[in-house]
């Protein structure tokens, strides 16, 4: 039996806990934790995924607020926006939504953000921590939100982190979004970790010997059944959306999860696993920063 790890469920379990935090610190010092989502452009997904930020942040107490700008905008109006934010006391947590526009450099709005308000984690300086830990992420990192929801999927699969001490983890994918750092929080928790991407051999054999398998890839269903080890535990962060003859179109991941079905130990299921709890893993962080920025205050 192939247990369908229900991320919806995890996730509204985890929005739960921060919206009786939030109001906890309310109630105690008369903070709202402040996010704010700049989105530049119309791209339809993108508007999509903000709209879903915001709206969950308002569920759990979070400020959350979305500033749009139309593609045209300057690199310099973007960096003046992130400069204003980085300044403002009621501003905890700051994200901006990729991908921009091809005339603003991603690396220089990525590098503007003060680390400690990076909710997303992409800045260096995050990065480079958490490429560089020696055990578990500390509280206080600011981790990429949809690694971070990969590892709480693999907590709730396994029962306890520890488990994944020595099993053989295949990352399929290597951006900086999501491959990269799900290696690092696979490697700082022990894992013998394997990142495999588009110029990597023979793909299906790197799969097979794989207990743990994470795929963040971006084509539909790449990943057969035959390519997963029986008794593997699959994580399917791929979101790909296919046209059926009928003209309707559905969301598929880049596991090809009915052969996966009765082959796999567990598997999360698109949509309802790692999207959700990307966002839940977001409005976290913010909850994060909100609270380190309150100590360095003091
Ligand atoms: P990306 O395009 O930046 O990176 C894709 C990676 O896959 C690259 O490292 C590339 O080398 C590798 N790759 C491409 N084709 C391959 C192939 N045929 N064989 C092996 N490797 C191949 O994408 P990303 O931002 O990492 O996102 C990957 C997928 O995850 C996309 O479908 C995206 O929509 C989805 N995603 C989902 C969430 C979520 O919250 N569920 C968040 C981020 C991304």
């Amino acid at each position: 039996m192939t247990r369908v790890i229900d991320g919806r469920a995890l996730a509204a379990r985890l929005r739960a806990r921060l919206a009786a935090e939030v109001a906890a610190l309310r109630a105690g010092r008369g903070i709202v934790p402040g996010l704010r989502v700049l989105l530049v452009g119309e791209d339809p997904a993108s508007a999509a995924y903000v709209r879903t930020k915001e709206k969950m942040a308002r569920e759990v107490g979070i400020d959350g607020r979305v500033v749009r700008l139309p593609s045209e905008v300057s690199e310099a109006e973007v960096l003046a926006r992130v400069a204003a934010w980085n300044a403002d006391p009621a501003v905890h947590g700051i994200l901006v939504q990729l991908p921009l526009p091809a005339h603003i450099r991603t690396r220089s709005v990525l590098e503007a953000i003060d680390p400690a308000k990076d909710v997303d984690g992409f800045h260096p300086l995050n990065a480079g921590r958490l490429a560089t830990l020696s055990g578990p992420p500390p509280e206080e990192l600011l981790v990429p939100c949809t690694p971070r929801g990969c590892l709480l999927l693999l907590e709730e699969a396994l029962g306890d982190l520890s488990a994944l001490r020595g099993k053989r983890a295949l990352v399929l994918g290597r951006s900086t979004i999501v491959g990269r750092p799900m290696a690092a929080l696979l490697l700082a928790h022990d894992a013998t970790v394997t990142i495999a991407h588009s110029r990597s051999r023979d793909l299906a054999e790197e799969c097979r010997r794989a207990e743990i398998l994470v795929v963040a890839v971006g084509r539909p269903e790449l990943v057969r059944g035959g390519w997963l080890a029986p008794d593997s535990v699959v994580i399917d962060v791929g979101i790909n959306r296919v046209g059926a003859a009928d003209g309707t179109s559905r969301l598929v991941g880049d596991v090809a999860f009915a052969e996966a079905l009765g082959r796999v130990a567990a598997i999360t299921p698109v949509p309802g696993g790692v999207g959700p709890m990307t966002v839940a893993c977001l409005l976290d962080n913010t909850l994060r920063a909100c609270r380190r920025q309150l100590v360095v205050e003091g």
